[in-house]
């Protein structure tokens, strides 16, 4: 793991269609891969959120954009200075992965639209994540025109134009267009700079009551391992309020499911903080912002395979409700985004299965009553979520997941 010089401020999402070059850009600004795991390595696609945290620096004396760099040293051997770090979000780009691009969005502070300039402006997923950035409410955009070194000066040309044409309209329709090379990293430096400008770290509250939204969960501990060398299970995601120390007592809801003579029961965890990492740093203490691992003293089986995805840690008695139903306002898109053809969106009927994303949750619910611009649904697996709470909608469309609108918990 790359050691960053101070924790990241801000999360960063990669977000546009599969192959554009989304895991490329974060390795080359970052340096390591986001795609860590065999499964991915296998199928080549950032099947759960990939982590990877870079440091933005600028070269002392030098004019801007060509200040502005990754390296911790220039070629002449001169020290950088460290401007801020970052944590990138590298959602995937597969059509049926879209529940994932969705539950990155909501830890995402601004995002990187990346569209390759070999292909025709949109393909499918580039026009259904930018409308998730829109009606999620991610506002600070930057489009980086990949694959420049593939085309000539005068197809570049065109796929900006198509760029332009394609963004009107949408909450990126002033966001600035670098044309980049990911892979022979050319123009990175304009890049670093339009994130600068375009991606500012928000203002936090580091007073408020901690709250941390969970993205993976893993367990780390080797096969075979004896009990006595056994670590604790560990999470990862952004702690979006207050903040965290090691020794803290954390709750985690919804927690599990407990069976308990034939009735099943789902119950907050609650658990201590045993170490903190940050920027591939060992920490004592997470700030708000960026993106971190926890290691907690939970049973490693509580954690394994990303089973805690989607839960919210936080202080013991300030979480939110855990919720099995709930009913939310809705506001249905015009029309479905990003497949062959758009088609309208019928009203949501009762009866009818959703997939939901609440906070980094992905839930599957069975609309209990439907009224006009109101829905009440019942969860298959609960989630935790404050009033007020915004919800991804999805419906079925033939094999797939389609988003169809935004909801908002009563
Ligand atoms: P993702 O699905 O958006 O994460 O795309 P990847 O980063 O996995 O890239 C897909 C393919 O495009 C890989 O074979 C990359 O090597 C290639 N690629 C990415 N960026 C560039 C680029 O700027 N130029 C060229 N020639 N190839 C690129
Ligand atoms: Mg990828």
């Amino acid at each position: 793991v790359t050691k960053n010089p101070q924790q990241p401020e801000v999360n960063i999402g990669l977000v546009g269609h599969v192959d554009h070059g989304k895991t490329t850009l974060v390795q080359a600004l970052s340096g390591s891969w986001t795609d860590q795991h065999s499964e991915e390595m296998k199928r080549g696609i950032s099947i759960r959120l990939g982590y990877a945290d870079a440091t933005f620096r600028q070269i002392p004396g030098a004019d801007a954009p060509e200040c502005y760099t990754v390296e911790e040293e220039t070629e002449d051997g001169e020290e950088t200075d460290v401007l801020r770090t970052v944590s990138f979000v590298d959602a995937p780009g597969h059509e049926t992965l879209m529940a994932t691009m969705l539950s990155g969005a909501a830890i995402m502070d601004g995002a990187i639209l990346l569209v390759s300039a070999t292909e025709d402006v949109p393909q499918a997923q580039t026009a259904e994540h930018l409308m998730a950035l829109d009606i999620i409410g991610i506002e600070n955009i930057v489009i980086a025109q990949n694959k420049v070194d593939l085309v000539d000066r005068e197809r570049a040309l065109d796929n900006y134009e198509q760029i332009k044409e394609f963004v009107e309209g949408t909450v990126a329709e002033d966001a600035p267009i670098v044309p980049i090379s990911a892979q022979q990293e050319v123009n990175l430096d304009l890049l670093i700079e339009a994130i600068e400008e375009e991606i500012p770290t928000p203002d936090r509250d580091e007073t408020e009551d901690s709250r941390m939204f969970v993205a993976r969960s893993f367990d780390i501990n080797r096969p075979g391992t004896t009990w006595e060398g056994l670590s604790g299970g560990v999470i990862g995601g952004s702690v979006v309020a207050g903040k965290l120390d090691e020794g803290d007592e954390l709750e985690l809801r919804p927690g599990r499911e407990v069976d308990e003579e034939g009735q099943t029961e789902w119950r907050s965890i609650t658990t201590e903080v045993r170490s903190l990492q940050a920027g591939g740093n060992m920490v004592d203490e997470v700030r708000p912002g960026g993106l971190c691992g926890v290691g907690t003293g939970l049973d490693p089986s509580f954690t394994k395979g990303d089973a805690l995805a989607g839960q919210v840690a936080g202080e013991p008695g300030t979480l939110p409700p855990t919720r099995e139903q709930f009913t939310m306002d809705v506001e249905l898109l015009d029309r479905v985004v990003g497949g062959e053809e758009d088609e309208g969106i019928d009203e949501i009927s009762t009866g009818e299965p959703l997939m939901l994303t609440v906070g980094t949750a992905t839930t599957v619910g069975a609309v209990t009553s439907a009224r006009s611009g109101e829905a009440e649904v019942s969860l298959k697996r609960p989630v935790c979520a404050a009033e007020g709470a915004k919800i991804a909608i999805n419906r079925r469309v033939g094999a797939r997941w389609r988003l169809i609108g935004i909801g908002t918990l009563k």
